[in-house]
């Protein structure tokens, strides 16, 4: 056993370069060393991939890694790749002769790692071939995509239920970052393992800013605004469509930002080197629709925004889970408003199935109340994934600064509830509030709205500020919205009139501009941030010559380990955090040049 402990952590240090295992981390090597299967559920960035891959190191035989994407196994591979270990794919990607070398080079014994797409896994001569291999156990990544209950169901991933049977004597060690309790039981039965390890990690990513607004009028002022705290800092835009990913892209770049667009919209060639150019730093910003998915493994990414509300709260959860994978600080921000889950629940119309439609329409409803909460944003998420949590008190807009200030807005409220009883409940959110602004807009005075009592009353706030106000009589269903967009008094609109119940809204919620916040950076370290940039320059070279993403040769983490640390030799440049051996004979030395040119 001792042994085997001293083994551990040297392939940790010698092979991936890390001087200490992380939350969980060791339990899942051992459960795998020691046959069992697992189902581990750990938040993206938590390390799962070092799980499977250092016991493998530790064994005689191949691991078998299910996946179900062709991007994220190209990028497991080249990582594996760099860390000098031999792993290869199998997918539609590839022409038959160049499966049949695969094959061969795994039946030599050559291989360490094969990755394969589920699909592969229905057909019967991978099974015959898989059965000539001593195999060492199965992999299932992203294993939530086998539950109907989870947000990325996949077909093809239910021939996974028949592992067990094909192979009744190979561990199942499967992973997911995103599972509710339904889900992990789904896993559980289908994949049919047996008394398994289920180890769940602790839902919080401390290193992640959520920042969240109501988006108001012009919603380029806001995300510029954001823009602004990241100059420079990699980061993804999400957009919840082809034509405003295009345009989002062209108005950032026309403004002196570099974005490039990712949609399905675009022919694969292209999607493809927009990726490449994204991932290898020559443009910092992808403005992209959800097709721009689980393939993200850039580990360097600081800044996730939503233009608008997902569809679930596993979306988003995944989607600002791709920010800070190295552990850096990072900022997600969400802007929406209540139009976005109408505009959602418009979509679902279209589904057959009632259950399904009920489904993922209680998906939006949950996201949106996410989205309008104000309780601590971690928290919630933490509980959505049946996990607990304390308030972060310092890691979200929820928490920070004013937390607890409310101010009223039950005056306000009555001018709207007034205004819209007034026109008869015949119109939308713009014609309300110019009424009460009292706007000169031939509709308004056509209609004569101009003789209300109430035209012209809300003069003392902008138009913006109205509209976070009736965002708020949305959300708290005071208002709810009718046909062609029109507001509705709900029953509880009396209660307002009536002087009968208070409105209130969290202060910060009602500031419009998005001011300059200071973000406290967890885990600051102190480096040479000229010495950094050099480094990274370095890293580009490298990586330029050798066609692999940036991140995989160091992270952002480990450049800044080493702009701290200054080492100035072989055995220095070994102590730092991030460097193993194996990175060292191939990159080391390069590096190092760079540390003494610039002592
Ligand atoms: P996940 O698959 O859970 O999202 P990854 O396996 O991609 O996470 O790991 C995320 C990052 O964390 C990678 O950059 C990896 O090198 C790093 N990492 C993994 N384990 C450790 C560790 N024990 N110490 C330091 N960094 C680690």
């Amino acid at each position: 056993m001792k042994k085997n402990t001293t083994m551990k952590h040297k392939v940790l240090k010698d092979i991936f370069g890390h001087n200490s295992f992380r939350e969980l981390q060791e339990e899942g090597v051992d459960a795998i060393l020691n046959g069992q299967d697992l189902l581990m559920i750990l938040p993206t960035g938590g390390g799962k991939s070092l799980v499977y891959q250092l016991p493998t190191m530790l064994m005689s035989g191949i691991s078998i890694v299910v996946s179900p994407l062709i991007a994220l196994m190209q990028d497991q591979v080249a990582s594996l790749k760099a860390q000098q270990i031999s792993a290869d794919m199998i997918s539609s990607a590839q022409s038959r002769d160049e499966v049949d070398e695969i094959i061969q080079r795994a039946y030599d014994g050559e291989l360490k790692f094969l990755y394969l797409s589920p699909e592969r896994l229905n057909n019967q001569s991978t099974i015959n071939m898989l059965r000539e291999l001593n195999i060492n156990f199965f992999v299932v990544d992203e294993a939530h995509c086998i539950s109907q209950w989870g947000h990325e169901f996949r077909d093809d991933y239910r021939a996974l239920g028949n592992l067990r049977e094909n192979f009744p004597k190979t561990a199942i060690c499967a992973f997911t970052a995103t599972s509710t309790n339904l889900v992990t039981e789904d896993i559980l039965r289908e994949l049919r393992v047996e008394n398994p390890l289920l180890l769940r990690g602790k839902i919080f990513r401390k290193n992640i800013f959520i920042s969240l607004q109501r988006r108001v009028g012009g919603q380029y002022d806001q995300l510029k605004a954001f823009l602004s705290r990241h100059k420079n800092e990699s980061g993804i835009i999400y957009v919840s469509s082809r034509k405003k990913a295009e345009d989002v892209s062209i108005y950032l770049n026309m403004n002196g930002y570099k974005s490039l667009p990712y949609h399905a919209g675009l022919p694969a060639h292209i999607r493809e080197q927009n990726f490449k150019i994204f991932v290898n730093d020559r443009v910092n910003i992808m403005v992209a629709t959800i097709a721009f998915g689980m393939g993200i493994d850039k580990s360097d990414i600081r800044f996730v925004a939503h233009m608008s509300l997902p569809k679930s709260i596993e979306n988003y959860y995944q989607e600002i889970g791709r920010a800070g994978r190295d552990g850096e600080d990072c900022e997600v921000l969400l802007l929406f408003n209540a139009a976005d889950s109408i505009q959602h629940k418009r979509f679902l119309s279209d589904i057959i199935n009632a259950d399904y439609r009920e489904h993922l329409g209680q998906k939006i409803d949950q996201i949106y109340k996410y989205a309008t909460s104000e309780i601590c944003f971690h928290k919630q998420l933490a509980e959505y994934f049946d996990n607990s949590l304390d308030e972060c008190s310092d890691r979200c807009d929820n928490c920070i600064d004013d937390s607890a200030k409310r101010q009223s807005i039950t005056k306000e409220a009555q001018m709207i509830l007034s205004a819209i009883y007034k026109t008869n409940q015949n119109f939308g959110k713009n014609y309300i509030i110019d009424v009460l602004r009292g706007s000169k807009e031939q509709k308004i005075l056509a209609n004569g709205a101009d003789e209300l009592s109430v035209y012209g009353i809300g003069m003392h706030l902008g138009k913006k500020e109205w509209f976070v106000i009736l965002e708020r009589l949305l959300e708290l269903r005071i208002l709810d919205v009718g046909e062609f967009s029109v507001l509705k008094l709900t029953n509880s609109a009396i209660d307002i009139l009536k002087n009968k119940k208070e409105v209130l809204i969290k202060s910060s919620r009602l500031q419009i501009e998005v001011k300059e916040k200071k973000i406290k950076r967890d885990s600051e370290l102190e480096y040479d941030e000229a010495l950094f940039e050099n480094l990274r320059a370095k890293r580009a070279e490298i990586a330029t010559k050798l066609g692999v993403p940036a991140y995989i040769i160091f992270s952002d983490k480990t450049l800044k380990n080493i702009s701290a640390d200054k080492p100035k030799d072989k055995t220095a440049m070994l102590m730092v955090n991030g460097i193993g051996e194996k990175k060292f004979e191939q990159f080391g030395e390069a590096f190092l040049e760079v540390l003494t040119k610039l002592s």
